[in-house]
């Protein structure tokens, strides 16, 4: 089977080389891709916003299965166009990306289901008064979300009412998020640890994938301001059995369900933000599509077929497979380039990924680079390189990436040196309870 992947960055790099070496998959294109990963798929210069481009395309060629990366086609109805022409494809359709295109939306759905998240209220353009008392009743800190896509910049954690009044009038009056500022979340604020917990539905069965956590702020001990994601490591400790189980009936299952009942065919990535509190867990968000870091880690994990479990999904048969992953740890660390997350530096001479790359168990993932005529690569983005590894252990994966990402040098390069932390820390615990 033909395969296609839709987007250009570090975790679509991860998807075509996952696919490239799955036996089902007799050809692979990434559009638009990067030149790194010529490697492992055929580049096609077709945007991942020109919809009707890529399904042209995906008909003209026979693509048995298209996968989408980014979140941004899948909002703008990239499923729909192709479901409509008879085209195989991976993903939630416009209807059921709201999920992650809209914040109340998903506050609506969750609510309305009884299942559990932040108290919140939603305001449009004309109610800021009334979302700056709602702030004061829900107390502090008080979270302000932008309703619409916001490239992971429309959440601001507020310690206090002038932080929040200044938030709510930075998107409903100044409109800095532009449209997806017009709408707003307020929203309870919620202690505990974070998880990232994706399953993949057909619209009936969920099947969780193994879980995940990331690193959201650019400095070591969760300091800094928030980034796409500097790192992740798969699985996360927090989610032990017990959780796990508890977060598919009380959160995931529900929500597939939620989804059925508004008359959505959903089928792809649910991918929960879930946090961990004294109360139990509870949704922080949805997104509709693999994380990035999160699906470098998790690709490093995947044993079995990723044909065979987007496959199922899309022809509802997710009851009978049963994908097989690898039992340790895997780690992914995000180097970036000078000033991410603010403006960066582009065009820094990157040296030393092939010597990483040939380190034990370690894959490098290009998010933002360029190659020169002469084989020579480049930074051309902020998170530039995503530097994995696997090991039995968190120890194991996390020492064998971090080597590898020592290997690897450009100007202004930064990367956070406690990835896994804490589930280095859990990992030291037991070994002194077990001495
Ligand atoms: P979101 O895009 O909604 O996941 O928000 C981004 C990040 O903001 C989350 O990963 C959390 O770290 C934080 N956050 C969002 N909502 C809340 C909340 N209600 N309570 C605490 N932290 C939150």
């Amino acid at each position: 089977m033909k395969v296609l992947v839709v987007g250009s960055g570090g975790r679509e790099h991860a998807l075509a080389w996952k696919l490239a070496n799955d036996p089902a998959a007799t050809r692979v294109y990434v559009a638009p891709g990067s030149e790194a990963m010529t490697e492992v798929a055929e580049r096609v210069s077709i945007e991942a916003m020109d919809l009707q481009g890529l399904a042209d395309f995906a008909a003209r060629e026979s693509i048995g299965l298209t996968i989408v990366g980014p979140e941004a086609p899948l909002a703008a109805g990239i499923v729909d166009q192709f479901r409509a022409r008879g085209l195989r494809i991976f993903g939630p359709d416009r209807e059921g990306a709201q999920l992650e295109a809209s914040k109340a939306f998903t506050k609506r759905l969750l609510i309305d289901a009884g299942i559990p998240t932040a108290a919140y209220g939603e305001f449009g353009e004309s109610q800021a008064g009334e979302a700056s008392r709602f702030a004061r009743d829900l107390g502090f800190p008080v979270v302000v979300k932008a309703d619409g896509l916001a490239a992971g910049k429309g959440v601001v954690i507020c310690a206090s009412a002038e932080e929040a009044d200044a938030a709510i009038a930075d998107m409903l009056v100044a409109g800095s998020f532009g449209e997806a500022g017009r709408r707003i979340v307020v929203e309870e604020f919620m202690q505990g640890e974070e998880a990232s917990f994706m399953a993949i539905t057909d619209g009936r069965t969920a099947l969780p994938l193994v879980t995940s956590q990331d690193h959201k702020t650019v400095l070591d001990g969760d300091r800094g301001p928030n980034t796409g994601g500097m790192g992740a490591y798969s699985p996360a400790p927090v989610v032990t059995p017990d959780m796990h189980e508890r977060i598919m009936a009380t959160i995931i299952e529900p929500t597939v369900a939620a989804l059925r009942r508004a008359g959505i065919d959903y089928r792809g990535v649910l991918y929960a933000g879930i946090m961990v509190t004294s109360d139990g867990p509870k949704v922080l968000e949805y997104n509709v599509r693999f994380g990035d870091p999160e699906c470098q880690a998790i690709m490093m994990r995947l044993r079995s077929g990723l044909v065979e479990l987007a496959g199922a999904a899309i022809d509802g048969r997710l009851g009978h497979v049963r994908p097989q992953w690898e039992p340790g740890t895997s780690a992914c660390i995000v180097m970036a380039a000078e000033g991410y997350p603010g403006k960066v530096r582009s065009g820094d001479a990157i040296d030393g990924v092939d010597e990483a790359r040939r380190m034990p168990g370690v894959q490098v993932f290009h998010g933002g680079t360029r190659c020169d005529n002469q084989g020579r690569w480049s930074t051309a983005g902020g998170r530039v390189l995503g530097v994995c590894a696997v090991g039995t252990t968190a120890a194991e994966a996390t020492e064998r990436a971090y080597a590898a990402a020592s290997k690897i040098h450009w100007k202004g390069a930064h990367y956070r040196r406690d990835i896994a932390w804490r589930a280095l820390q859990r990992e030291r615990g037991e070994k002194k309870g077990a001495s």
